[in-house]
């Protein structure tokens, strides 16, 4: 009898690691060769509000700021000047790769408002210096 009660546990420990990626959010860190970077990008949503938000790195050309918006917004606004900030999915803030190029994704989010949000694994513009060297990278995940 213990010994089914193991299994059970074990069963349910493999379908919530197979869940997990689905409705956790992705932590990013951001960071540039000039010394900008965020930690702590809480991205995507978590088990309670995945269908409400879609946490996602937003750039303001107003503020140079990177910030952390939801996509799901119907207006996202810039929270320090309240102007129309541009989320890093748009091709204007990304490196334009040569033709045929495959980056891997490092963020992907499926919505059912606005389809997928998803960051190429390529550079992005940098809030500090202007130039396209800020890179994304994965370190964990949240729900
Ligand atoms: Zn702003
Ligand atoms: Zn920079």
């Amino acid at each position: 009898m213990s010994q089914k009660l193991r299994l059970r546990t074990v069963g349910l420990g493999v379908l919530l690691a197979v869940a997990a990626p689905v409705f956790a959010g992705t932590i990013l860190k951001a960071s540039c060769p000039c010394g900008f970077h965020a930690d702590n990008i809480m991205a995507g949503g978590g088990m309670a509000n995945f269908k409400a938000l879609c946490a996602a790195p937003a750039y303001c050309a107003a503020c140079k700021k990177l910030e952390i918006l939801n996509y799901l917004d119907d207006d996202p606004k810039c929270a320090a000047c309240a102007g129309k900030p541009v989320f890093y999915n748009d091709p204007s803030l990304q490196e334009k790769l040569p033709p045929g190029a495959k980056p891997g994704i490092i963020f992907s989010w499926n919505t059912d408002k606005k389809g997928t949000f998803s960051l190429p694994n390529v550079n992005y513009l940098c809030p500090q210096c202007g130039k396209m060297t800020l890179r994304f990278v994965q370190s964990g995940f949240w729900d």
